[in-house]
């Protein structure tokens, strides 16, 4: 499953931040991820739980921050919410769009004590 392999990337992030700090542990972890970040939230909170057991992850409060996936039309400099990559401009109808935002799976921040 896709979603595990991000989630033990994750964790072993996080460790390795806990351990350079000498940290005994982690208290919060805060995720960013972005509407089209390609990670199904379901799978992921599954994966989630699975993965933490015996990890320095199991006891601590993740929060997560679900980033809007954002574009902009090349063509009319128009910012509008995006759900595809194949979605046009819904003022002119041009393809020709960047992504701004959404496309995150990062870990934002981590609380250690
Ligand atoms: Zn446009």
């Amino acid at each position: 499953m896709h979603e595990l392999s991000i989630v033990m990337g994750i964790i072993k992030i996080a460790e390795d931040h806990a351990r350079a700090a000498e940290a005994a542990a982690i208290d919060e972890i805060e995720l960013d991820i972005g509407t089209m970040s390609g990670i199904d939230m379901d799978s992921m909170e599954f994966a989630w739980t699975q993965a933490i057991q015996g990890t320095m992850l199991k006891d601590t409060v993740r929060k997560i921050n679900s980033i809007t996936a954002k574009a902009k039309c090349l063509d009319c400099d128009t910012e509008f919410e995006i759900k595809n990559y194949y979605d046009a401009c819904p003022v002119c109808g041009e393809h020709l769009i960047e992504i701004l935002q959404g496309k995150e799976l990062k870990v934002r921040s981590l609380l250690v004590s």
